[in-house]
């Protein structure tokens, strides 16, 4: 097409698309403009439409002004090689033009910036297509995900990006769908289901990637109940072309492809597959053009806890495991296995980062990845061999990695089955799905790490009756999570939580330097040649380190927690660091801190981006009074009041808080006035609010059961309220 006729095309949908499709707001910034645009840019200079192909993801190193895939090039390493902002001019670092992102749930997206162009999504898997210069909207599409799917996400609405290839962009849907998009128009060119069982709890939250005309997308929802699977599609016509089972199903049936067989041999005794299984790919599939293979990242078992899973022991492949797969067929490679028998949520969906690098006198090949478990793994990424894992956080489940057989020596004093115990990592791991850096001129590897220990103890209901039942739409983890506040007290003085920004040498396990976070829950990591590293945290500060030493040496504060990763590109001579703003994910658990931005102020999601001398100033928002209101008459009883403590801890608290103190992100149900007591069984079970992703849980609770919650959320707001007086 010729450049003109791209021109008015893009100026009639610009029109067009903004005219028709302005989104409905999840919420907006108080006296903020949807966009903040810095310059008044014609439709002469509308950005041209992104045209990127396999040579040019392979050859992204030649291209440092852009972003072009997930993790930057194939290798995912996520180190920028621009300068133009380093130790001497960061300084002189500010804000370029952010736009409000029109959501106040979590943002996860990494940015791809092609040429002048941005395409980045929000919660609820929408997606805008920006002029990366100016932030002005140039198209923005909204896969109209059902509200009610939210109930169907363990941790929250939240995407973490598109990919784009050969004028497309490919996104997947919360509820499960990949969609190929007109990059130059957002139009919508296919759709495709992705689920095996749309009435099971999967989600898509993860970024698709695409390499050699395929596009490969996997999904979640383990804490639910499902079987993992990662499925390639063609990435023209949206037709299947191959798909790889990571846990094994129904014995009954034939293996849906010959590695079912080895991991069939490796589960023992138990009824697995009604559950699902588990092992989803929500995260982390890579690319590998040295050997055409595709590396998946694959997660927990459901349930978490193996004696319920597999009573007769066993590894239960691929749980927990790096497996490479030929890319243009998913016949298997290799696979390792981080977490044999994993039992407590260790996932390895972590990002994984590709590398030619040194190895004890030869030059290797080489994978890394930082999984939930604690330990720092590099494996050769011809064969899978194990080549060091380090510890690179606390963690007492293991003492060490056996070299010779690969396989965590598991302490048996951290054993849960008898007594509860408290178990670091805890579940949300040493480090979870916000992006590490890897700067390979220092062989340093930036980590957003935590120390954030779980009380970990076998169900009630199992302990007492030797069964387990498996609730369809509820968390099914073989944890008891109903009593989780005694449970937590049984456990003993627990281990300290922190949150730690590495420098990390992966070779050698030491660090160079380490900085201190006031909570664990931080922003994904990037290190530039301007060295310097970059990280939001949960305090709404947006922070550059000194590469060398870990001093800070820039903030800004965003008046918004991070959890993003940011990015660099360079258009026109002017280098711009990009980040997205909003918190929430899979920490919404633990709750009310009180230094944390989105309990100061909100969770007013934005994409923010910076430049030399930019001079844009953010509203101030103002600190939300969370004086907890006077409470409806308590007229329930003391027993009563307790059985909701267990069924709001089983079926509430993951999303509102434990204890009823929420982080700021999904409503904190203390602060509930009397007008909304009044609405309370139409919101719990009528579903009034489902729109919001507060659908309706009349398939798991009873009239009496909401009581018996609601009882409990005011015995929790009467316990606080006094407390503050
Ligand atoms: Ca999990």
């Amino acid at each position: 097409m010729p450049n003109a006729w791209k021109t008015i095309l893009l100026a009639i949908t610009v029109v067009a698309i903004g005219f028709f499709f302005y989104p409905v707001s999840d919420s907006t910034t108080p006296g903020v403009n949807p966009k903040v645009v810095t310059d008044e840019t014609s439709i002469d200079t509308a950005p041209t439409i992104a045209l990127i192909d396999d040579q040019r993801i392979n050859n992204a190193e030649t291209e440092p002004g852009n972003w072009l895939a997930y993790g930057r090039t194939y290798e995912e390493q996520r180190f920028s090689p621009l300068e133009q902002i380093n130790q001497q001019t960061v300084g002189k670092l500010g804000l370029a033009w952010f736009t409000d992102m029109r959501s106040n749930r979590a943002l996860e997206s990494t940015p791809i910036v092609v040429d002048d162009m941005m395409f980045v999504t929000s919660a609820w898997s929408r997606v805008y297509a920006l002029d990366a210069r100016t932030g002005r909207e140039i198209w923005y599409y909204d896969p109209k995900v059902p509200g009610e799917w939210a109930r169907k996400a363990c941790c929250d609405v939240v995407n973490r990006g598109v990919a784009v290839y050969k004028g497309r962009v490919y996104v997947a849907s919360l509820d499960g769908y990949l969609i190929a998009l007109d990059a130059a128009t957002g139009t919508e060119i296919w759709r495709k289901n992705t689920l095996i069982d749309r009435s099971r709890d999967y989600t898509i939250t993860g970024a698709p990637r695409v390499a050699r005309g395929k596009v490969f997308i996997g999904n979640g929802g383990a804490e639910f109940g499902v079987r993992g699977y990662v499925t390639a599609y063609d990435a023209v016509t949206g037709e299947q072309v191959w798909r790889f089972y990571t846990v094994p199903g129904d014995p009954a049936k034939p293996f849906e492809h010959p590695e079912m067989a080895l991991a069939a041999s490796t589960w023992k005794g138990g009824e697995w597959w009604k559950i699902g299984g588990g092992g989803t790919v929500w995260n982390s599939i890579v690319y590998d053009p040295d050997f055409n293979h595709l590396y998946l990242g694959v997660g927990n078992g459901s349930p978490w806890t193996r004696v319920i899973r597999s009573p007769g022991g066993g590894d239960n492949l691929f749980l927990s495991s790096i497996v490479a797969l030929d890319a243009d067929t998913g016949v298997m490679k290799w696979y390792y296995q981080t977490t044999p028998g994993d039992n407590w949520d260790y996932t390895a969906v972590q990002d994984m980062v590709l590398a030619d690098m040194e190895v004890d006198g030869v030059d290797r090949k080489v994978l890394m990845q930082a999984p939930k478990n604690g330990f720092f793994y590099v494996l050769n990424r011809e064969n899978g061999e194990l080549l060091r894992a380090h510890k690179y956080v606390s963690a007492n489940w293991a003492t060490h990695v056996d070299m010779e057989s690969g396989r965590p020596v598991e302490d048996p004093a951290l054993g849960y089955l008898e007594d509860s115990k408290w178990v670091l990592p805890g579940a949300i791991g040493g480090h979870n799905w916000q992006a590490m850096s890897f700067d390979k001129r220092k062989g340093i590897m930036y980590i957003p790490a935590m120390e954030n220990p779980l009380a970990y103890a076998m169900n009630d209901e199992w302990k007492n009756t030797g069964t387990y039942k498996h609730v369809v739409g509820g968390w099914n983890t073989g944890i008891e999570f109903g009593r989780i506040v005694q449970v937590m007290s049984e456990a003993g003085d627990p281990p300290k939580a922190r949150g730690i920004l590495k420098a990390f040498n992966p070779l050698t396990g030491k660090e160079s330097w380490a900085v201190e976070q006031l909570h664990y829950w931080n922003g994904g990591v990037l290190a530039t040649a301007g060295e310097l590293v970059f990280q939001g945290n949960s305090l709404g500060e947006f922070n550059a380190f000194n590469a060398d030493n870990g001093e800070r040496l820039w903030s800004f504060n965003a008046y918004t927690a991070f959890l993003a990763p940011p990015i660099s590109y360079k258009i026109d001579g002017v280098q711009y660091v990009a980040i997205q703003a909003g918190t929430g994910g899979g920490e919404l658990f633990t709750g009310e801190v009180p230094h944390l931005a989105s309990v100061k102020y909100g969770n007013f999601g934005k994409l923010l981006v910076f430049k030399l001398n930019g001079d844009i100033e953010l509203p101030v928002p103002n600190v939300i009074d969370r004086t907890i209101p006077e409470q409806p008459e308590m007229l329930a009883s003391e027993a009563d009041v307790k059985r909701g403590e267990r069924l709001y801890h089983e079926n509430c608290g993951f999303c509102h808080g434990l204890m009823v103190r929420a982080g700021g992100v999904i409503p904190d149900l203390r602060l509930m006035p009397k007008a909304k007591h009044a609405l309370f069984k139409q919101i719990v079970l009528d579903g009034i609010l489902s729109v919001n992703g507060m659908a309706s849980f009349s398939d798991l609770l009873n009239e009496t059961d909401v009581d018996r919650i609601e009882a409990y959320v005011i015995s929790r707001a009467n316990e606080d309220r006094q407390a503050a007086e």
